[in-house]
Parts: C-alpha cells; structure tokens; sequence
C-alpha cells in the first residue's frame, strides 16, 4: 500500500515528475514503440492523401482544386520527412515537437482546404474535427501537449465555421461546440489515464526487475542475476586477452556465530559484510550472493595472479574490520581464472574445489 501511495506521489498530471527518469521512460516507450510510431505516421498520411478523391469531384474549379493538391502532396511529403526522421533519431524529446508542429500545421490546412469547397457541410466538417482530435490523442505526444493541439484546431473551427457559414443555426453550432467539447474532454481523460497507467507499470516493472535480481537481505545480486548475465562473461572469458577470475568466499564458523548471538546478529554480519566489500570492488566485478554465508566475486579482465591479490586484500579488510556485537570474524577463499576448453560452470567447480581446500587448511585463507 505504501508504495502504491509513493508511486502516485512520482506522478503528476500524467508524468513523471523527475525529469531524468520521465526521459528514460519515453526513451524506452518509443523504441519499443517505435514500429507503432512509423505505421500511424504513414496511415495518416494515406488517408490525409485519400481525401483527395471526393474533393476532385467537389472542387469544380480547378485552380482550387491544384492549390488543395499541392498543400495534401507537401503535408505527405513532411509526414515522409517525419517518418525517416523518427526511424533515425528514436528520441522523444525532439520528436513531441515535430508531432505537435505537425498537428498544428495538419488543422491549418484542413481550415485552409474547407475554405475551399464551395458549399461546405458544417455537419460533415464537425465530425472531421472529432475524427481529426481523435487522430491527435491516438499519436505519441506529451499528454498536455495533445490536449492543447486538439484545443488548437476546435477553436480554430469554430471560429472559421462562425465566419464562414451562413445557414448554420445558433443551437445547431452550440451543438457541435458541446459535442466536438466533449470528445477533447473524454479523450484527454481516456490518455490521462493511459499515461498514469503506463508509468505506473513501468515503476512495476523496474521494481520487479530490482526483485528478481537481487538478494533482499543484503541488497547484492543473487544467483539469477548470475546465471543471466552467465554468457556475456562466457563470451568474455573466451576472448584471447581477457582473463576472468571467479572468486567464491565463506563465512568462517558462521554457524557458531548464530547459536551465540542468534539469527538476527547473523543478518546483520552479512550485511555489514557486503557493505564494507561492495566498497572494495569495481562497478564491473559483480558480487553475489551464492547461497547462506557463501559469496561469488566475478573478476573481468583480471588474471589469477591479480585476483589472488585482489582476494588476499579483502580478506584482511574483513579479518580487520569489527563487526558491531561480535567483533572479529574471517573468510576463506577460492580463486579460480578462466581456462581455454572452460566452460563457466567448471570455473566455479574450481573456485569452490579451492575454497574447500582453504577450509581444510585451516580458514582464514585464500587458495
Ligand atoms: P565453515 O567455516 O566450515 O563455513 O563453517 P560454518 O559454520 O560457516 O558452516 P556452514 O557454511 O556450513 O554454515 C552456514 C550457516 O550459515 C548455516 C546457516 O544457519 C547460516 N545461514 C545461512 N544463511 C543465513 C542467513 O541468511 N542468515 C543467518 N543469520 N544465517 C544464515
Ligand atoms: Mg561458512
Ligand atoms: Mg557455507
């Protein structure tokens, strides 16, 4: 519940109020969008184009009807623009610009080409306009940003219609303002809604992900982070120059520290435990937590030698280090490097062979 109250304390009127993660969101929205993007740019440019067919037939004077033909063919022409220009940049930030300068310049020229016809149908040209904010709310832009283009081309209607038409009666365009009123107000709520949803899930999402990959008791990675990030190390592993080093460590006689201290204090040791090594390593080693009081260290581009170091270093941080309640403890360690004929799984089989032998011999050591 209370994350659910936090969540919705991120949010405002439909973003996110960070700028930073807002971006990271629309970014990732419109490169899984991004097929989505491309195929409602090119319809709505098919059909704007079709239009031109019934206005052959109405447009008796030719030179008007070249003039609506020429504006239809440049619009198609900027939406093609905009079509290659959204394939190659896959940026939102610049793209909610283009949409909303397209969407204003589409609502021009349809009053433009309105003003054309020569006995216009003020009930025909209204449902245009509805289809038309339909369209906006369909297209990927910034929520308030689509309300206001809609906003844009229903005023700029009812002002041309208002000077325009003759035999329109007052409660017939009272009628269409209400109606054409009311499909912006429903849609901004329908993509209100949309918006809060989607950025709700995405924090799900990221949420999950967090959950999936770590250990919840001491924030470090877990064996399934590991095993998906398993064959990127494999493939680096193989690489001729680069050396992977595995490490594998364990409590030493954590067993007794439970029976004394109880489970609790136990907690508490390894998250001491991983904090004071998650200070000690680099942003590229990862640090698991295998299982219990056992660790996994991975090591890229280290060869033995320097993970042996590297290890020997740690263990004396932690022998050194005093643990609140119960003072001093220790680890043992196995080491393990990537060999040619490897396969991950056998690196481990060594680190752990090696740890075991760092037991046998009396902990506190690195093998
Ligand atoms: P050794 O030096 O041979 O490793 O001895 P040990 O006592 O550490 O033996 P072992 O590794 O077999 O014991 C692991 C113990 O760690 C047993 C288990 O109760 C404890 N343990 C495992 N996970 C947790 C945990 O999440 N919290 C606590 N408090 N204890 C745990
Ligand atoms: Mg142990
Ligand atoms: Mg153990």
């Amino acid at each position: 519940m209370n994350q659910n109250i936090n969540k919705n304390a991120l949010i405002h009127l439909g973003e996110f109020r960070e700028e930073a993660l807002e971006k990271k969101f629309n970014d990732a929205e419109i490169i899984r969008n991004l097929n989505y993007v491309k195929f409602t740019i090119l319809i709505v440019a098919l059909v704007y184009f079709i239009f031109i067919i019934p206005e052959y037939f109405i447009l008796k004077d030719t030179n008007d009807f070249i003039s609506v033909l020429i504006c239809r063919c440049i619009i198609v022409a900027l939406l093609i623009i905009l079509y290659f220009k959204v394939s190659r940049d896959r940026k939102f930030d610049s793209l909610i610009y283009w949409v909303t300068a397209y969407e204003v310049i589409i609502s021009l020229s349809f009053i433009y080409i309105s003003n054309k016809f020569p006995a216009p149908d003020f009930m025909i040209q209204s449902f245009s306009v509805m289809v038309m904010i339909l369209a906006i709310f369909l297209i990927n832009n910034r929520w308030l940003y689509s309300i206001f283009t809609s906003l844009f081309i229903s005023i700029g209607y009812f002002v041309f219609a208002a000077l325009s038409f003759e035999d329109v009666s007052s409660s017939e365009f009272i009628a269409a303002v209400f109606h054409i009123m009311l499909v912006v107000l429903l849609s901004s709520i329908a993509s209100y809604s949309i918006n809060y949803y989607k950025r709700i899930q995405y924090l799900n999402n990221i949420e999950l992900i967090r959950m999936a990959e770590h250990d919840p008791l001491t924030g470090i990675y877990n064996k399934a982070k590991f095993n998906k990030e398993y064959t990127g190390l494999e493939d680096r592993g193989k690489q001729n120059n680069a050396h992977l080093s595995i490490v594998m460590f364990d409590i030493d006689n954590f067993k007794e520290i439970n029976d004394q201290y109880g489970h609790l204090t136990g907690d508490a040791v390894l998250v001491d435990l991983t904090g004071l090594i998650g200070k000690h390593i680099r942003n590229s080693d990862l640090f698991i937590r295998w299982g219990g009081e056992e660790f996994v260290l991975t090591f890229p581009d280290t060869p033995l030698l320097q993970a042996t170091e590297i290890s020997e270093k740690l263990r004396g941080l932690i022998s050194d280090h005093s643990f609140e309640k119960i003072g001093h403890l220790s680890c043992s360690f196995g080491v393990a490097t990537y060999r040619e004929g490897d396969d991950l799984d056998s690196v481990i089989r060594r680190a752990d062979e090696r740890l075991y032998l760092a037991k046998r011999s009396g902990k506190n050591k690195v093998m």
